[in-house]
């Protein structure tokens, strides 16, 4: 197979082989691991499945973690009912809630598919797994969506970053809800530019987005920031199904990221000295948990 080093190539690649991104992806991913095919997408559906137990385990999650900084939030949206129910719609509360359900697992030491990273694992299993089921995919479509998303998670890692340590955060939720996003848009049958056009926008919109965690621990922002950027994604699938384009195309957007995150000071690259990590809050939390 003739190899791609942009979202220009994967387009060319789908239009010479009338196919999708999620078969060049998992060509290559035959390639590279030299494993047959039916391994690749058994290596991948049983992704799948960890993804949605770390989604039910999320939930079901009630008590606080060891700092006291997360834990049991997942099981807050999902309580909350009648006057308290979320007003944007079933979807995204299912989205926002699966996401911070997986984070909080993260938090938790629980099992979780980091995909990006661990801190933004939350995005990719919530878009998937409710927008696969809100459209009736069946697994083998979800699974098939992972490899779209993996392909946007390779041309970012290799002309960007995907550490919050080089790229702040848009290097982990910005690029986790592009790879959602592109997910959610092969599930509900964009063609590839449609998809590109998803992840673009979703990582667009995420440009400068800081990684400050609070005493260096991956909950605050990260728990909730994950419910914030899954929902982002089911936006930027939305437009881009009705059409709306990114006036700047993937590969741009891409490297104005890793510009970003170049020009972006060290106190907001998972350093914990500046951002939320410097406020007064924060730096009570470290006193407490040193003193512990
Ligand atoms: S704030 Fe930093 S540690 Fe938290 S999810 Fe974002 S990049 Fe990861």
């Amino acid at each position: 197979m003739r190899r791609f080093d942009s979202a220009q190539d994967l387009l060319a690649l789908a239009a010479e082989r009338k196919g999708s991104i999620a078969d060049i992806i998992i060509d290559f991913e035959c390639q590279e691991t030299q494993e047959p095919r039916e391994a690749v997408i058994g290596c991948m559906r049983s992704r799948l499945r960890t993804m949605e137990e770390s989604i039910t385990k999320g939930r079901a999650i009630r008590s606080k973690t060891h700092s006291g900084l997360s834990g049991g939030n997942a099981a807050r949206l999902l309580d909350a009912t009648g006057e308290r129910a979320p007003i944007l719609g079933d979807l995204a509360r299912q989205v926002m809630t699966d996401a911070v359900a997986v984070a909080e697992r993260n938090a938790s030491f629980g099992k979780i598919v980091a995909a990006p990273t661990a801190g933004a694992a939350g995005i990719l299993p919530a878009v998937v797994l409710n927008v696969g089921k809100a459209v009736g995919a069946d697994e083998k479509g979800m699974v098939r969506s992972l490899f779209t998303a993996a392909g946007i998670g390779i041309l970012i890692a290799r002309h960007a970053t995907l550490a919050g340590a080089e790229g702040g955060c848009q290097a982990e939720c910005g690029a986790g809800a592009a790879m959602a996003a592109a997910a959610a848009a092969d599930l509900r049958g964009g063609d590839p530019e449609t998809i590109l056009h998803a992840a673009a926008l979703a990582l667009k919109n995420s440009l400068g987005l800081t990684c400050d965690p609070v005493a260096g621990l991956v909950e605050v922002p990260c728990v909730k920031r994950n419910g914030f950027y899954a929902v982002h994604a089911v936006v930027a699938v939305d437009m881009a199904i009705a059409g709306v384009r990114s006036e700047v195309p993937f590969d741009e957007v891409v490297s104005a990221m890793h510009e970003t995150g170049r020009l972006m000071s060290d106190a907001l690259r998972e350093s914990s000295l500046g951002g939320l990590a410097a406020t007064e809050t924060a730096k009570e939390v470290e006193k407490r948990l040193a003193a512990e």
